[in-house]
């Protein structure tokens, strides 16, 4: 078992271990925030016809080539209406927004533009063929790719799909995610802190950070510091894609997890990354459920150090990524930013540091500054943190005012303005 890993080739192996998970039919009104498992061709050109972009009066240009006109009013086209007279030369058809241009004409004049009375309508200037006339397939044209599979259906792609008469899409199923807290002192939020007992945290932060992603999480419970129970909890996760326990992966007397996941048959793939925080990290697999069925394979197992910072930095680092390629996404890893640092950072040691840090815009820079104590066991440090800032592995010292990259946890940063447009 690996325990060198530094933490780019430790993504690379989990990674590596991630499929994407398979397709289910999803009705597009609740597909919000899943991602997309089919390319999706129009079946549909939009619009349709040469439709009216204004309410007014549909024209041929030619008739108004010489300036100004009076012409008869023929007709009357309505949104909805279907395109089946033609305005003959020499006449202007009445026309309202959405609806189709009757054939023959190429233009609409705002009807602001024009006086009308006694069925006639007059035209004060001529106007180019195709003014305000959305022409057929402007938005889209039959059996073209609208939407690839990989993306987000967010507003636009989900107003996209039902408008050319997608009720149901292929989504990739969400991942689920069985969570696991370990530890005799634990205890739920209601539960008595007396006697030395402290809060599982790690069970909300991992469940929220689990819905953040768009993944499914099924909190398992408290696990005490004993295998019997653990494997009893542990198993109860085995039909998850993600099996996630915070706590005993140290070298405690009393650190079971590991042990109880070989027991288990569960492959213990790496432990340890030289990262801080979250060195003690393990990450393993299970091979096919059963041998009658090599294709159904458990879970995906990430056995989370305790410290609620580590558990939280090292879900950042390694299992988001691998739900969202599970999920089907096309890019993993969290947007990262240049900031300039605000204050200088120190560390000694090989590992790579992920400082917590708030990032403020100042003149067109972002300025990242370290939320203070960065101990692992400090939740603060998290809980205030708009980003995690990359403190290489080879360096000791990056100076105040140097260049820095921060991974981006929380945008909220940006919408720190005072005015709307
Ligand atoms: P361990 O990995 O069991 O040695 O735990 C490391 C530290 O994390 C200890 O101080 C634990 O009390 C703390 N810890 C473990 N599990 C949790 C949890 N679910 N929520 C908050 N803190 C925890
Ligand atoms: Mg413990």
């Amino acid at each position: 078992v690996r325990t060198d890993l530094t933490a780019a080739e430790a993504q690379r192996v989990v990674l590596d271990a991630v499929t994407a998970l398979a397709p289910e039919t999803c009705t597009t009104a609740d597909a919000l925030g899943r991602v997309l498992a089919e390319p999706v061709a129009s079946r549909r050109t939009l619009p349709p016809f040469d439709v009216s972009a204004m309410d007014g009066y549909a024209v041929h240009a030619a008739d108004l080539a010489g300036g100004a006109v009076a012409l008869p009013i023929a007709f009357e086209m309505a949104a909805g209406a279907t395109p089946d007279r033609r305005l003959e030369r020499g006449a202007a058809a009445r026309i309202f927004t959405g609806a189709p241009l009757p054939p023959g004409a190429d233009a609409v004049v705002r009807q602001e533009d024009v006086e009308a009375a006694g069925g006639r309508v007059r035209f004060a200037k001529g106007v180019p063929a195709g003014e305000n006339v959305r022409p057929a397939g402007e938005d889209v044209r039959a059996g073209e790719i609208v939407l690839e599979p990989g993306v987000r259906l967010g507003a636009g792609p989900l107003g996209m799909l039902a408008s050319l008469g997608r009720s149901v899409v292929a989504v990739h199923q969400r991942p689920r995610v069985a969570i696991l807290s370990g530890g005799d002192e634990l205890i739920e939020p209601d539960g008595d802190p007396t006697g030395g007992r402290i809060v599982s945290s790690n069970s909300y932060s991992i469940a929220a950070q689990c819905r953040e992603v768009g993944a499914e999480p099924i909190y398992l419970g408290i696990a005490k510091d004993e295998p019997g129970e653990l494997e009893r909890l542990l198993r109860a996760g085995l039909g998850a894609h993600v099996l996630v326990s915070s706590a005993g992966v140290s070298v405690g007397d009393r650190d079971y997890v590991r042990p109880v996941l070989e027991k288990l048959g569960c492959e213990i793939v790496f432990w340890g990354v030289q990262i801080k925080p979250g060195f003690p990290l393990v990450f393993g697999r299970f091979g096919p459920r059963s041998p009658q069925d090599p294709s159904g394979s458990g879970p995906l197992v990430f056995g989370l150090p305790g410290n609620p910072v580590s558990a939280m930095v090292t879900f950042e680092e390694f299992v988001r990524p691998a739900l969202r390629k599970m999920a089907g996404h096309a890019a993993w890893f969290r947007p990262r930013i240049e900031a300039v640092l605000g204050a200088r950072l120190r560390k000694s040691g090989s590992r790579m540091h992920l400082v917590r840090v708030r990032l403020e815009r100042r003149g067109g820079r972002v300025v990242a500054t370290s939320t203070g104590n960065q101990s692992s066991g400090v939740l603060r440090s998290m809980a205030l943190a708009h980003g995690l800032l990359v403190f290489p592995a080879d360096a000791s010292e990056l100076a105040e005012g140097s260049t820095v990259t921060v991974q981006l946890l929380d945008e909220d940063f940006l919408a720190a303005t005072d005015s709307g447009l």
